[in-house]
């Protein structure tokens, strides 16, 4: 069987007409001791990233932003009523108050 590397492709997701290729790799350096490398998401929070008409991608695990509306506290954009499902674990934000230029 095929071993996965550091770097491999995990899988492209294009959506709202932008692109991404999600590589395996690790989030920690101390993670390269104790296990196999996993699909890395983009850290949309740390780098926006926005649809072409204006509005930003988030993954499914995002932290609740101050603008989310979920039943949790603790909650992630996953259960945020302003979640739309886009492809594996991306997702666009709908909250008019997180458009770009807002
Ligand atoms: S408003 Fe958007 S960015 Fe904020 S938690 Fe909800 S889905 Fe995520």
């Amino acid at each position: 069987m095929h071993k996965i590397r550091d770097g491999d492709l995990y899988r492209v997701v294009e959506l709202f007409g932008r692109r991404f290729e999600l590589r395996y790799g690790y989030y920690e350096e101390y993670e390269r001791h104790s296990g196999e490398p996993v699909p890395i998401y983009p850290d949309f929070k740390k780098s926006p990233v926005y649809s072409e008409d204006g509005r930003p991608f988030v993954t499914q695990m995002q932290e609740l932003c101050a603008h989310g509306e979920s039943k949790f506290t603790d909650g992630c954009c996953v259960d945020c009523k302003h979640y739309s499902h886009g492809d594996d674990l991306i997702g666009i934000c709908t909250n008019e108050k997180n458009m770009k230029g807002n």
